[in-house]
């Protein structure tokens, strides 16, 4: 039995690959007094391939605060919880963040257990160079909602990683289509770490077709993570203004720094033109 305090244990666990589950993880799992989860029955299939026995509790979107107050007593009487969710990282488009907000509040400890989650494997498959992305999780299932984000996303100098159902893939990579710029790629990645797991990668255009092209294509678990926007050509003549005015005082890094604030265009887009402006002024 490890040297185990009275903390929640926040404890990521497979996303389809009952192997992938951690050492550290296995043992937290077999020396908690209660395993906290979505749905009892599927983490028990989790536990019985382990040969885990341990009592479980029902904590989901609708019941979180009582739950989140039980385990709290349970903390309080010296006990040590896990939290785990249906399938990869609590808290990541699941339940949990209440649950550890309430927990920290009252005064325990939080320990969280990396290990898998969707979005992160799906990136660490995409081979989309872009340094930064940002994790959408779920669009807004109504088509209004939905199309608003979009369009608010667009801008963003960023990767934009997504989560699916497949009942919707089909729609939402239409909307994509449409409102992001057609030079952007996709990755759609389904079925990972399962025995179906595809990875591919194709311009976003292209991307409707190919989920039509096999009925197959539209089943499972979906991640969509779309490359970041091309790189700006040019700018516009008040954000060169600002950045040009900027420049004459200060050093290229700080005007650069300055005039994203300023202008709210992406500061490494400022930085690439305030050295162009420096080596050659116009
Ligand atoms: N907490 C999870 C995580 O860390 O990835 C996400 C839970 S969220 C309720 C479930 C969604 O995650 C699915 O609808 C799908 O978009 C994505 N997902 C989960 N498992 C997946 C898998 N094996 N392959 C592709 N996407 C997956």
């Amino acid at each position: 039995m490890p040297d185990m305090e009275n903390a929640l244990y926040v404890v990521a666990t497979p996303i389809g690959n009952l192997g992938d589950i951690t050492l550290r993880a296995l043992e937290i799992l077999r020396g908690v007094d209660l395993v906290a989860c979505e749905d009892t029955r599927h983490v028990r299939h989790l536990l019985d391939h382990h040969e885990i026995k341990v009592p479980t509790l029902a904590l989901h979107q609708h019941n979180e605060n009582e739950a989140a107050a039980k385990l709290i007593r349970l903390l309080g009487e010296g006990r040590r919880v896990a939290l785990v969710s249906d399938a990869g990282t609590p808290g990541v488009s699941d339940p949990g963040a209440r649950t550890v907000a309430a927990v920290r509040a009252a005064g325990f400890r939080v320990i969280p257990l990396p290990g898998p989650s969707a979005a992160i494997a799906a990136m660490s498959a995409s081979g989309l160079v872009d340094q930064r992305f940002l994790f959408v999780g779920f669009l807004p299932a109504k088509v209004g909602a939905r199309r608003t984000a979009i369009t608010e996303l667009a801008p963003v100098d960023a990767a934009l990683v997504f989560y699916e159902a497949p009942h919707r893939v089909l729609e939402t990579v239409a909307d994509l289509v449409e409102l992001l710029e057609p030079q952007r790629e996709i990755v759609i990645a389904r079925e990972l770490t399962k025995m179906f797991e595809q990875i591919e990668r194709m311009p976003l255009v292209a991307a409707p077709a190919w989920l039509a092209a096999d009925a197959n294509h539209q089943r499972g678990e979906f991640v969509l993570v779309v490359s970041a926007p091309p790189p700006r050509e040019g700018m516009d003549a008040e954000t060169e203004r600002v950045l040009a005015a900027l420049l004459a005082e200060l050093p290229v890094k700080q005007a650069a720094k300055l005039a994203a604030e300023i202008t709210g265009q992406p500061k490494n887009a400022l930085y690439a033109r305030a050295l162009q402006l420096k080596d050659s002024p116009v």
